[in-house]
């Protein structure tokens, strides 16, 4: 690991990210926030430079550096609204799990395709009667021989029709225990059995939902993320990871609104603006930022912190703050703008993706605050 003050590394990949980026990437956002090949070529250049996962090992889109910097790098990149990877989860959320669960094989058979985007990811975890309520999952796979062999349906799993593997959690018969455990399985998109439908969307999007089906699917043993039973672990490991990163993605968003209201503020100086709104969206801003590095200290310093479960709702509930400002402000023509529109149906979103802010909230209650379960009787 490399010791480097934050400023300096931030320093460094400023200077790096002039060079990546065209000079007209901040004017033409949108253009090049749908353009999934310009977004692919940044991922690469990020990993080869070793700003993809700075913290990380070089050679895995990092450079060995010390978490406490690559945090400062991590919130500088959000706020210069770098280009999200095409499949956010493969790098965010699956390449993780695979990094600390992975066998040595995996890791080396799957790592280096994910965090390049050479391979795409779906997150199987979804399914139509377990959503908030993972332990509901339905999903099985039955051992034969040294297959498993896979039957159910996954819903809501983001670009499946694109991925070529799938990170797939499904319950397993644990012989020794005779319990039903949950296992998490890498699961080959080409195996036959398996049928992906792209769910109809209602706005155009570059990575929609599927169902995904599963009829007798056969999955080599070998395929077992870790070891056999140990789903739920890598389940909450992976969960985190999401939530970590979303509220990252989440804040820039909201940091690029907050910069587009504010250039109108400036612009048109005689129209009114709800004060109270715009308050509470800079003062949302700040704070998410100043939480979320003293949450990821904490965390570095080896104290427990239920960070994530209170940044993923804080920072997806002030997105959707920013845009209805945002909303409030402008003339019904220019609430038509496609840029504002895709904020709008991204942000709405981002209270149900990774676990409902409802979700969030019981946990906060229970873990943070020692709030008692509720009951229904
Ligand atoms: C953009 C997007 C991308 C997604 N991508 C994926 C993906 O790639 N892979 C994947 O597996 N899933 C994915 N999901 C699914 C997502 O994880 C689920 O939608 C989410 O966990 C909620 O589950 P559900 O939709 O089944 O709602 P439900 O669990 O049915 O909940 C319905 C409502 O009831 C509320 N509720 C449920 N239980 C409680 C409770 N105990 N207390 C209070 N309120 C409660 C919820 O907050 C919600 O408002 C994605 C979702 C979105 C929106």
């Amino acid at each position: 690991m490399t010791w480097e003050e934050p400023e300096a590394a931030v320093g460094r990949f400023v200077g790096w990210l002039g060079d990546a980026l065209p000079d007209d990437y901040h004017r033409r956002y949108r253009e090049y926030r749908r353009d999934l090949e310009f977004r692919r070529s940044y991922q690469l250049a990020a990993f080869e430079a070793g700003w993809l996962v700075p913290d990380w090992e070089e050679g895995l889109g990092g450079q060995g550096m010390e978490p406490r910097s690559a945090q400062w790098v991590r919130l500088e990149a959000a706020r210069r609204a770098i280009p999200k990877p095409p499949c956010v989860q493969a790098v965010g959320i699956v390449a993780h799990s695979l990094r600390t669960f992975g066998t040595p094989e995996q890791r080396d058979l799957h790592l280096v395709p994910a965090l390049r985007g050479d391979e795409w990811w779906a997150l199987g975890m979804s399914e139509p009667d377990a959503g908030s309520d993972l332990r509901s999952l339905r999903t099985t796979a039955s051992v034969d021989g040294n297959h498993y062999v896979l039957n159910g349906s996954k819903v809501w799993t983001t670009q499946a029709q694109a991925s070529r593997w799938c990170l797939l959690f499904c319950r397993t018969e644990n012989e020794r225990t005779g319990n039903s455990d949950v296992s998490c399985l890498i699961v080959d998109m080409a195996l036959t059995g398996i049928t992906v439908r792209p769910v109809a969307m209602a706005v155009g999007r570059e990575d929609p939902f599927c169902e995904v089906f599963f009829d007798d699917v056969r999955v080599a043993a070998s395929c077992v993320l870790g070891a056999p039973h140990e789903g739920w672990a890598i389940a909450r490991s992976s969960l985190e990871a999401e939530r970590d990163m979303i509220w990252t993605m989440n804040w820039s968003d909201l940091y690029r609104i907050m910069g587009r209201v504010a250039e109108r503020c400036r612009q048109k100086p005689q129209d009114p603006i709800p004060l109270d709104l715009y308050g509470r969206c800079l003062a949302e801003l700040e704070g998410i930022a100043r939480v979320g590095m003293s949450a990821s200290n904490q965390r570095l310093d080896g104290r427990p912190s239920a960070d994530t479960y209170i940044m993923k709702l804080l920072a997806s509930e002030a997105l959707q703050h920013v845009v209805a400002l945002e909303a409030n402000i402008v003339s019904p023509k220019e609430i038509c703008a496609e840029e504002l529109q895709d904020d709008l149906y991204e942000s709405l979103a981002a209270t149900i993706y990774g676990g409902t802010s409802e979700i969030q909230r019981n946990i906060i209650g229970e873990r943070v605050l020692g709030l008692p379960r509720p009951t229904l009787d």
